[in-house]
């Protein structure tokens, strides 16, 4: 057993080893609704037990937010005001789903919605006394802010195109569905060491990023039939680990009980005395694939699973679906993107109006913070595309904005150290102007801590927020550089440039000269990935105005 393993339930650890454990053991996180609802809602913020606050809280989707302008402790930045998560499945929303979400937004929420990378949508500015209400909506069509957030299963993503698309190997909802349908609220998973990602993907372009989920299932074909690739271990945040193959094959029939069995094993094989090697990556990292599915298929399955193939790699370089893109069935389907997934409850609720107007109302949301619309007669694509257009949801975008996504930075989160959604868009708008006859597909993305909500590690330029020397030595919001990240075919996590450390006021300038070298320098079609990691890192430093340290 390794230094950090311990706390592992099976092995009979069941006295609390830290405080978060305490929490979940004092109360399930679940029963914390009841209260929201019969007490915090009426009696106000400062009724809610601390415990609640920071902790059961986020079994239903919510965290304080960041005090507008506050430095310091994460707990002394703590606003009244909450953000709220809602969880959409695959990203399938319905046109009254969607003007519901927009609606909810404009009434409670300051009109702040945000696409996140995990299909959810999440507001800002929610007062406590407001929730029950919103919760009244968005469960009368059908939503929900259920394990949002917290130790418990996460929102299944899946490929937003499942059903439409031309190429795809087995429509995955009704696996997505099922398993929202069996293990949602089920009290022997609200207690897990720490989150669970899934994904479930039936098409052959892996926008459900199997690669970074704790499980995964991949569309694959075996003996003259679909079934699915299982993964499992994947992850980023501050120790990023790629998930691993067990080399079994699902059978569609047994992809929700196969769920169950690795979520069981997680739950209790799992470390729970350290929250820092409390993901199930470290464990399989541990044990290794052999030994976990032998403890899966002996301990929680029915029956053993068969051996199966691995997944064909993408043949897309860009899998976001932005555009206008043929459907399977001779409609296309238009993707659009908003400004590093921010949007307005506004634009939803008129999003949801061209869906009905154009479409037949069905909307997605993707892995990559965009927006599709999908069923769109060929001949009323361009009319669609403008008036998308016109609330700068670009179907058309430059090959810049639609790289590009931002985590929720210190706008709104306690943990960021800079500010992300508006440089995001400030930062492509400039980098626009400045290089308009880019044409290479070019992924930015910035975050506001190592926590990786966007995923810095996978993007051709990762921006991690950081506190960095300014001008006059002070310390100044900033970014470290990571380079060269991707997945598909040989996926590697982007490498940090050593000593180079931008201050966001140089954030242009040091990227204006980065692409300009990787334009001058790059082999024929060489992706950016493929040059950033041969390149020579006196290429890869600022040129005049970026601070190294
Ligand atoms: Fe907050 Fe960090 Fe996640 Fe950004 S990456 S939203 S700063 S926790």
């Amino acid at each position: 057993m390794s230094r950090r393993a311990g706390g592992q339930w099976a092995l009979g650890y069941r006295e609390p080893l830290n405080g978060n454990e305490r929490m979940k053991r004092d109360d399930d996180g679940l029963n914390v609704r009841e209260r929201i609802i019969s007490k915090y809602s009426k009696e106000g913020f400062d009724s809610i037990w601390p415990d609640d606050l920071r902790g059961r809280f986020r079994w239903w989707g919510l965290y304080t937010q960041r005090r507008a302008g506050a430095e310091g402790d994460v707990e002394d930045l703590e606003d009244s005001h909450f953000m709220l998560r809602v969880r959409i499945p695959g990203g399938r929303l319905e046109a009254g789903q969607l003007r519901a979400v927009g609606r909810v937004a404009q009434r409670y929420g300051r009109d702040f919605a945000d696409v996140t990378d995990r299909q959810n949508v999440q507001f800002h500015w929610i007062r406590i006394e407001d929730v029950p209400a919103i919760w009244e909506e968005l469960e009368a069509v059908g939503l929900n802010s259920a394990q949002a957030c917290g130790d418990v299963p996460r929102n299944v993503i899946g490929c937003a195109l499942a059903g439409v698309a031309a190429d795809e190997l087995i429509d995955a909802t009704s696996y997505i569905e099922e398993i929202e349908r069996r293990f949602l609220l089920d009290p022997q998973f609200s207690n897990l060491p720490r989150k669970f990602k899934t994904s479930v993907s039936g098409c052959a372009h892996h926008c459900g990023q199997h690669e970074i989920n704790d499980i995964s299932f991949v569309a694959v074909e075996h003996g003259g039939r679909v079934g699915f690739d299982l993964w499992v271990g994947g992850g980023l945040g501050p120790a990023p680990r790629l998930a691993q193959r067990l080399g079994a094959f699902v059978p569609p029939e047994r992809v929700a009980e196969v769920w169950g069995g690795v979520c069981g094993v997680f739950r209790d094989y799992g470390y729970r005395r350290s929250r820092n090697y409390a993901r199930l990556k470290f464990l399989i990292g541990d044990w290794g694939p052999e030994r976990f599915r032998e403890v899966l298929e002996r301990e929680y399955l029915t029956a053993p699973l068969e051996d199966g193939p691995a997944p064909a790699p993408s043949p897309a370089a860009q899998n976001d679906h932005v555009g206008v893109v043929p459907q399977a069935d001779g409609r296309v389907y238009v993707g659009a993107a908003p400004r590093a997934g921010r949007t307005s409850g506004s634009e939803l609720v008129r999003v949801a109006d061209l869906a009905d107007r154009f479409g037949s109302g069905r909307v997605r949301l993707t892995t990559q913070q965009k927006l599709v619309v999908l069923d769109v007669e060929p001949d009323r694509a361009d009319a669609l595309v403008a008036a998308l257009e016109q609330m700068d949801l670009q179907a058309r975008p430059s090959l810049l904005r639609r790289g590009t996504m931002a985590c929720t930075g210190s706008e709104f989160c306690k943990l960021a150290v800079v500010e992300t959604k508006n440089r995001a868009d400030a930062l492509v708008r400039e980098l626009e102007r400045r290089l308009p006859d880019l044409e290479e597909p070019i992924r930015i993305n910035m975050n506001g801590c190592p926590n990786s909500c966007a995923r810095f590690q996978l993007a051709d330029i990762g921006l991690l927020g950081s506190r960095v020397p300014g001008a006059d030595g002070e310390r100044v919001e900033g970014f470290q550089v990571h380079l060269g990240g991707h997945l598909g075919p040989d996926p590697s996590f982007a490498r940090r440039v050593k000593g180079v450390r931008v201050a966001s006021a140089e954030l242009e300038d040091y990227l204006e000269g980065l692409l300009r070298r990787f334009l001058e320098t790059r082999a024929e079609d060489e992706p950016f990935h493929a040059w950033a990691a041969r390149a020579e890192d006196q290429w890869l430093q600022p040129q005049v105005g970026a601070l190294s340290a």
